[in-house]
C-alpha cells in the first residue's frame, strides 16, 4: 500500500499546486526541521521600485537612471527590471561589451570607458566608506563612484505568517541566505523573526551555507527562484522552486510551489506528515 498512499498525498497536494517529483521528497518534507529561504523573489515579491535615485560630482539623477538602465539592458534580474521601469522616459546610451556576474551585477562599455552597476560586491574598499548605506545599487563610471540607485522589496504578506506556523510544525530553523547586503536582510530577518540569516553571500557561498546547515539537521528544505537558487536546491534534502521563477530553478527542485504561495510550504508539511503517517 506505500505507492498508493504516496499517490494521495500527491494528488492532495496538487490541489492546492504543489507538484512534488517523487514519495522520497514527501518524506524528506515530513521530518523537515530546517527551512532555508532565498530573500528577493522567494520571501520578498521580486517586483521591485527605484525609490530614491544618488548622483555624485556633476551628474544628474537622470543621467545615472540612464546610464544603469542601459547597462541593464540584457539583464531580468528583479533590480534590472526596476532600472528600467524607472528609466522609461530617459534616453538609453549605447553600450557595448556587455556582461551579467550572478549575485554581482553589470558591466559595459561606454565611450571606451567601463560602467559598472552592482551591489557592494563591486566596490572597493575606498569606495565602500563613502557609499550610502541604504542603496543596494552603485553606478561606477572609469573607476569612480558616480551615483547610487535605492530599491526597495516587498515582503510577501503571507511570509510571516508562514514563518510562525512552520515552526509550529517541528522546523526549529528558518533560515534566510541572500545576496544582499547585511542592513537589508536584518531588517527582513527581524520582521519575520527568522532564527538566523547571511547575507552579501556569492552563488557558490550560499551552497556552502546549505552543506553547513544539512550538517547539523534531520532534513533541509529549500526555497528558491532564481538561476544562482540551482545549485542549493539540488543540494538540500527538498527543494522547492516558485512556479513563476527561473527554468533552471524549477529544472533543479525537487517540487515546485506552482502559484508562488509561500502557504503552500506549511500545507505540503501537514500533508506529507499525514501520508507518512499513514504509510507506517
Ligand atoms: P538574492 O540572493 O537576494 O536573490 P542576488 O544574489 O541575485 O540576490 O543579488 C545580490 C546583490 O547583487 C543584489 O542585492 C544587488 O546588489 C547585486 N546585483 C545582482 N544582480 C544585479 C544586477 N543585474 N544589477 C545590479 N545589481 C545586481
Ligand atoms: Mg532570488
Amino acid at each position: 500500500s506505500v505507492p498508493l498512499s504516496y499517490y494521495s498525498g500527491l494528488g492532495a497536494s496538487s490541489k492546492i499546486s504543489v507538484l512534488i517529483k517523487g514519495g522520497k521528497y514527501i518524506e524528506a518534507l515530513a521530518k523537515a526541521d530546517a527551512f532555508v529561504f532565498d530573500k528577493t523573489g522567494t520571501l520578498t515579491t521580486g517586483e521591485l521600485s527605484v525609490n530614491k535615485v544618488f548622483a555624485y560630482d556633476n551628474h544628474t539623477s537622470s543621467e545615472i537612471i540612464a546610464l544603469a538602465a542601459a547597462c541593464e539592458r540584457y539583464s531580468s534580474h528583479p533590480i534590472a527590471m526596476a532600472i528600467k521601469n524607472k528609466a522609461e522616459k530617459e534616453n538609453l546610451p549605447e553600450l557595448s561589451g556587455y556582461s551579467e556576474k550572478a549575485g554581482q551585477g553589470v558591466t559595459a562599455v561606454y565611450n571606451g570607458k567601463a560602467l559598472v552597476c552592482g551591489g557592494t560586491k563591486v566596490l572597493s574598499d575606498k569606495q565602500k566608506v563613502n557609499a550610502e548605506k541604504t542603496a543596494s545599487v552603485y553606478v561606477i563610471y572609469d573607476g569612480e563612484l558616480i551615483g547610487a540607485i535605492s530599491v526597495s522589496d516587498t515582503l510577501r504578506p503571507e511570509a510571516k505568517s508562514v514563518i510562525a506556523e512552520l515552526r509550529k510544525l517541528g522546523v526549529k530553523d528558518s533560515v534566510m541566505l541572500t545576496g544582499d547586503k547585511k542592513e537589508n536582510a536584518m531588517d527582513i530577518a527581524n520582521e519575520l523573526k527568522l532564527d538566523s540569516y547571511s547575507a552579501e553571500l556569492m552563488p557558490s557561498d550560499k551552497l556552502e551555507k546549505l552543506i553547513d546547515i544539512k550538517k547539523t539537521h534531520k532534513s533541509v528544505c529549500f526555497i528558491g527562484d532564481g538561476i544562482n537558487d540551482a545549485p542549493v536546491l539540488t543540494a538540500s534534502d527538498c527543494g522547492f522552486a516558485m512556479g513563476f521563477g527561473s527554468e533552471a530553478a524549477i529544472e533543479a527542485a525537487d517540487a515546485m510551489l506552482a502559484a508562488g504561495n509561500l502557504k503552500q510550504l506549511p500545507l505540503s508539511v501537514r500533508i506529507a506528515k499525514k501520508v507518512v503517517a499513514t504509510v507506517k
